[in-house]
């Protein structure tokens, strides 16, 4: 067995950066992951940053405060946020932001944004690398490997974490299984960081009560660490705040699938030509809401979270593309090939094939071409022509979700607590295994996720150097 001061399950965005910060304060760090190379979600992730009272923000004028952006986590999840761990996010992040840049960081030149994809902030304090979450990883790369090469972190891949140890109720280190079998590690203090479980479709089932759609996910995101953790009297919590996308054109009907396309629904980018409705036929929200959080709450409350674009043939040939960098060619091409597109001569026979009921269908596109220059009954605006020129055309998108709401319930101090709220001596959480619910409650609240991985990581690993 080796003793070290600190052991880290997993070397993602959070992993790292508490490794690096453990390493540079001189403690004795082992960094174990599963996965053959470090970097873990970063590989795939789109990597949004968010943090106020940056070094960024005030090279462009911005005053902007870590109380002002909870204000607005606030506002964005509707009061759904853990206000203790969201409030200790807010204050860590800026210096997160700051140790990036100074460690340098590929800023995207248009940054600081309002918000990107998700619902806007109300101050410009929303960072993107130029390399995606890649510029990140490039980041804690160039940290961390002199701390492996000097022996200051003992960087362990190929190392999967199967249990926790415990003397009396205080974990003391961890089980590991590798290429030469299994052995253990033993430590003053031990941190999950092993992610989320968006890779592990029966867990997510058991989890959030909802079918795994899309497998957007790092591979090793099979929640590990929350098995783990409940193994040794944890809890998790937060699954109520599940939360998807208002979706994405999946490959197939083999849950998960990979994502084949992304329809633009952004109405700021493209006015909506076509209507959109649920597994019953039936319009339910207005296309061209420019909320995006109204928008995916809307999906959320829908059959199986699916739904239809619908269109004739006079909107595909004149309507601006559809499907970014697709023409209406490629749209047709696809249409009776792949499952999730589809063209009819008649609405009852579209009906047919996306598999709703017909004469919900033809009553709900009759509704809407009928009143094109009335009040549409969603409050939608934008309604450039009815849909009535066979071929009757229908793509069918997926809400998806590449976060795991539920997580390992810790305190302030990110220790991780037990059945009776105690905390468990010598065991810390941080990153995605505290579930996605905490710090963005049921919205997707941009970059608070990434962030506080970051930012939590270093604070952690500073803390727990015995040096401090
Ligand atoms: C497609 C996509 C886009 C995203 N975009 C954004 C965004 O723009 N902004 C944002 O804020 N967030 C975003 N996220 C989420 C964010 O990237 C993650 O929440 C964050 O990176 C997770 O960091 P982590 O350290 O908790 O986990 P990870 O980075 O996932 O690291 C966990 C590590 O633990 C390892 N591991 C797992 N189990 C074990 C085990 N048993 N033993 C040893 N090692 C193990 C894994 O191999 C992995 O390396 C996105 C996620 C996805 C999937």
């Amino acid at each position: 067995m080796t003793q070290h001061d600190l052991i880290i399950v997993g070397a993602g965005t959070s992993g790292m950066a508490a490794a690096i910060a453990a390493g540079e304060a001189g403690a004795r760090v082992a960094l174990l992951d599963a996965a053959p190379e470090w970097g873990g979600t970063l590989h795939v992730a789109s990597g949004w940053l968010s943090g106020a009272g940056t070094a960024i923000q005030r090279a462009h004028g911005i005053d902007d405060t870590p109380a002002a952006h909870l204000d607005d986590l606030m506002r964005i999840s509707k009061g759904t946020i853990d206000p203790v761990l969201a409030g200790k996010a807010v204050q860590l992040m800026p210096g997160a932001v700051d140790w990036l840049m100074e460690r340098g960081f590929a800023l995207a030149p248009e940054c600081p944004l309002y918000g990107f994809n998700h619902e806007p902030y109300t101050e410009r304090r929303y960072y993107v690398g130029t390399d995606w979450a890649r510029s990140i990883l490039a980041v804690l790369d160039a940290q961390l490997r002199p701390l492996v090469d000097a022996g200051r972190v003992d960087f362990r891949p190929g190392h999967r974490v199967t249990a926790l140890l415990r003397e009396g109720s205080r974990v003391v280190g961890v089980r590991v299984s590798h290429a030469d079998g299994e052995s253990e590690l033993t430590a003053a203090h031990t941190i999950i960081a092993s992610g989320g479980y968006n890779a592990n479709p029966e867990l997510f089932e058991r989890i959030s009560g909802r079918t795994l759609y899309a497998d957007d996910a790092y591979r090793r995101s099979q929640g590990d660490g929350h098995l783990m953790v409940q193994a040794v009297g944890g809890r998790l919590r937060g699954a109520e705040n599940f939360w998807s996308s208002f979706g994405a054109v999946l490959d197939g009907y083999d849950y998960p699938s990979a994502t084949l396309c992304r329809p633009e629904h952004r109405p700021e980018v493209r006015d909506p030509w076509e209507i959109t409705v649920n597994r019953r036929g039936e319009r339910f929200v207005a296309e061209d809401e420019p909320s995006v959080d109204a928008r995916e709450s809307a999906l959320l409350a829908q059959p199986e979270q699916i739904r239809h674009i619908v269109f004739d043939e006079a909107i595909l040939r004149d309507a601006p593309p559809l499907i970014p960098g697709w023409t209406a060619d490629d749209i047709r091409a696809r249409c009776g090939q792949h499952p999730m597109f589809h063209s009819a001569a008649t609405i009852d026979e579209l009906a047919a094939k996306i598999d709703v009921p017909a004469d919900s269908l033809r009553d709900t596109i009759a509704a809407y071409n009928e009143n094109l220059d009335g009040e549409d009954p969603l409050g939608r605006i934008v309604r450039p022509r009815p849909i009535a020129q066979a071929a009757y055309h229908a793509i069918t998108v997926h809400a998806t979700s590449v976060t795991s709401a539920a997580g390992i319930a810790v305190d302030e101090q990110l220790r991780v607590l037990d059945g009776d709220g105690e905390p468990i001596e010598g065991l810390y959480a941080m990153g995605e295994s505290l579930g996605s619910g905490m710090l963005q409650g049921q919205a997707f609240c941009g970059g608070m996720l990434a962030t506080p991985a970051l930012a939590f990581g270093m604070a952690l690993g500073r803390e727990l150097a015995p040096a401090s």
